[in-house]
């Protein structure tokens, strides 16, 4: 999981400042009946319908399988499995493209079992290794696996290099065994890029032309997309988030509507999103209108000087109440005030998450709505980037 910067400013690590919000949520807790909380306590880990409540009136998400999809000749997307019930929402796609001499990837997933599940599929289809591999952004998810990509020239935006490397600094030394991402304790380092460019570059790889075109600011500051205009493929990296809540914890939501838009225009069939099954330019159309339908509300409510965790807590959003992951309502709400209070920055601002996530369960709270409170582990997941 990324360690990144002082989350704060204050001298914290993430989790660190995430265990003093836990205490914090604790004490919004005890507005709540004793046995209520004690229910709450009872109920342990993340909840296989988590807060808020999904909406029957909507389709669910559809399930889709962990595998490697040709798209073109040479070209690739390995997905990872997810659906209503599979908590895959925090590990990425990724992609492939296979020249002559080597592989070229696009991002390393999490950790040894989806990065190594990775290069296994990709050698057993194409009998070849990587040789290149570039990073869409500078979240766990898509670098955390730089380390088992060990002879290939890493690229990025010069924004996800500085952010690894800040990153790598309070990396642990050892990957602790978790369900999905490591089964054994082993040697982990966080390898950063060593090769960066600010705007387009054109890879050919073989016969294959691959455009990376910067995006950012977006879903992070230095989001880069590959797009493969013989096929109308682009690879989307967190620019594209389907049936799956979009993590907003880096993010300009604005300008990354703005982008969805610019995306609309250009001469694309297929989208590979950073997370979610494989779509198209509806798909990401629909992602940008979860953002438009969520500011709209969150507008309101910032107009009439509600704080940001109260918002969130009465927002409904219709059919995207559905998607995987629907506690991000709270941070995205979070970043909608920031930019509207010209507060922005690049970075995650773990203590206003954490505020309004207090807020939030105070509201569920009153309206003694106990099953809606956000679980002290889902609180720390939130600082998960993805
Ligand atoms: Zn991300």
């Amino acid at each position: 999981m990324t360690k990144p910067e002082n989350a704060d400013g204050m001298g914290l690590s993430r989790r660190e400042a995430m265990q003093v919000g836990a205490g914090a949520l604790l004490g919004a807790a005890a507005v709540i009946a004793a046995g209520e909380v004690a229910k709450l306590a009872a109920q342990g880990d993340p909840q296989p319908t988590p807060p808020p409540a999904t909406d029957p009136r909507y389709p669910m998400p559809p399930r889709w399988s962990r595998e490697l999809r040709q798209l073109a000749p040479n070209v690739y997307a390995y997905t990872q499995g997810g659906g209503p019930g599979m908590s895959a929402a925090g590990v990425s796609n990724t992609g492939m493209i296979a020249g002559p001499d080597f592989l070229m990837a696009i991002d390393a997933t999490q950790g040894p079992l989806p990065a190594r599940g990775f290069i296994a599929t990709a050698k057993q289809a194409t009998g070849k290794e990587f040789g290149r591999l570039i990073n869409t952004h500078h979240h766990g998810d898509h670098v955390n696996g730089n380390q088992f990509f060990p002879h290939a020239e890493i690229l990025s935006h010069p924004y996800c290099r500085q952010e690894c490397l800040k990153a790598a600094a309070t990396t642990p030394k050892m990957w602790t065994p978790t369900p999905g991402i490591a089964d054994a304790p082993e040697e982990r380092k966080l390898v950063s890029p060593s090769v960066t460019f600010k705007d387009d570059l054109t890879y050919f790889i073989g016969g294959t032309e691959v455009q990376f075109r910067f995006a950012g600011p977006a879903h992070t500051w230095g989001d880069m997309m590959a797009y493969l205009p013989q096929y109308k493929i682009l690879f989307a990296g967190d620019v594209g988030f389907f049936w799956v809540a979009p993590y907003a914890n880096n993010s300009y939501i604005s300008k990354w509507i703005d982008m969805c838009d610019t995306i609309a225009g250009w001469d694309v069939d297929v989208i590979v999103p950073g997370h979610g099954p494989i779509g198209g330019k509806k798909d990401l159309a629909e992602m940008a209108n979860y953002f438009r339908v969520l500011g709209v509300e969150t507008r309101k409510r910032y107009d009439a000087k509600m704080p940001p965790g109260v918002a969130a807590a009465e927002i409904r959003l219709g059919r995207f109440d559905n998607w995987i992951g629907p506690e991000r309502l709270i941070m995205d709400v979070v970043r909608w005030y920031e930019e509207w209070d010209g507060t922005l920055t690049p970075d995650y601002n773990a203590n206003a998450v954490r505020q309004a996530t207090i807020e939030y369960n105070a509201v569920k709270a009153g309206k003694k709505q106990a099953d809606k409170i956000i679980p002290l582990s889902r609180m720390e997941a939130l600082a998960e980037a993805c």
